[in-house]
């Protein structure tokens, strides 16, 4: 039988160890705050700030929505981030990407206080990530991965892993992460040569292409761990994975869902950061 490696059950436990260390910070008097930041009005980042805010609501995690017009100049979003790394009210920062092409993404990004940027959207976090630094926090998508691993008690320790997708949002910090967990790490990508031979000679394969339905059958062998990072949508317009979810299902031992699977981890771990840094606010504040 196939395991459905589902977020739920990983993000309900999440947010039980945030509870108590929400109501921790609260006895000291201090509400975790989560500055949301959004240039327009891209449909994307609407539905992901809906999400994030209901998810703080019931947390009892303060946001913060941030918006400026599509047009703004670099100097109104760096103004922006920089009057967030002042405001000591303000524990975290989820800047929502991409910003518009008019815009020095990466300089905006950079401007983030780490302390802050939960995300790891500065090049000072990810380095963290990709030294084992343990300064800053990882790339939230990157670390549920790894969070639905760890709950479905998937060993890393001399695994074979396949990490399809070098962005620095999940495939190449996802690879340092895994790494580090002593998996042998091969990170693929477009010019990978004959990607189903190195998918299927892997013991987890992780899909983050953002290709709908892309890895069907002939990636994937039997009692292999597949993470489906992808948010597509097929021809019929419905939410789909990376994985031809119908077809690979049948023949790998456990396999994430699309939807509920690690998008419903991500905004949990987005949660945990931020309480995160508020807990580091009081230790350095
Ligand atoms: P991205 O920046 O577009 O990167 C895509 C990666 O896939 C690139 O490294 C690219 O290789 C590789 N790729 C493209 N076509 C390929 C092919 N034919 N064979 C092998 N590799 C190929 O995307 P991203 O931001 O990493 O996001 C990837 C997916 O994850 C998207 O569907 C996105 O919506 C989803 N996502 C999900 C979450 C979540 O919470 N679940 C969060 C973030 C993103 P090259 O480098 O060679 O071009």
């Amino acid at each position: 039988m196939t395991q459905e490696l589902t977020g739920k059950e990983v993000a309900d436990k999440i947010h039980e160890g945030l509870r108590a260390r929400i109501a921790a910070l609260a006895e000291a008097g201090v509400v975790p705050r989560l500055a949301l930041v959004r240039m327009g009005e891209r449909p994307d980042d609407l539905s992901y700030e809906r999400t994030a805010i209901k998810r703080a609501d019931a947390l009892g995690i303060e946001t913060v929505t941030c918006v400026l017009d599509g047009s703004a100049a670099q100097a109104d979003i760096e103004g922006l981030i920089e009057s967030i790394n002042q405001d000591a009210s303000l524990h975290a920062c989820l800047l929502f990407r991409p910003l518009p092409s008019h815009i020095d993404e990466q300089a905006v990004c950079d401007a983030l206080s780490p302390d802050k940027d939960i995300d790891a959207v500065s090049l000072l976090s990810l380095a963290g990530v990709f030294t084992d630094a343990d300064s800053g926090f990882a790339p939230c998508t990157a670390a549920a991965c790894r969070e639905v691993l760890d709950f479905y008690g998937i060993a890393l320790e001399g695994k074979k892993v396949a990490v399809v997708g070098r962005s620095l949002v999940v495939g190449k910090p996802l690879a340092m992460m895994l790494l580090r967990r002593n998996a042998t790490v091969t990170l693929c990508h477009s010019r990978t040569a004959d990607l189903p031979a190195v998918c299927q000679d892997a013991d987890i394969v992780v899909c983050a292409t953002g290709r709908a339905k892309a890895f069907g059958k002939a990636y994937f062998k039997a009692g292999q761990v597949v993470l489906d990072v992808g948010i597509n949508f097929d021809e019929e317009g419905r939410l789909c994975g990376d994985v031809d979810f119908e077809a690979v299902a049948p023949l790998v031992a456990a396999i994430t869902p699309v939807p509920r699977g690690i998008g419903a981890v991500t905004t949990s771990v987005l949660m945990a950061h931020a309480v995160a840094a508020a807990e580091l606010a009081g230790k350095t504040g």
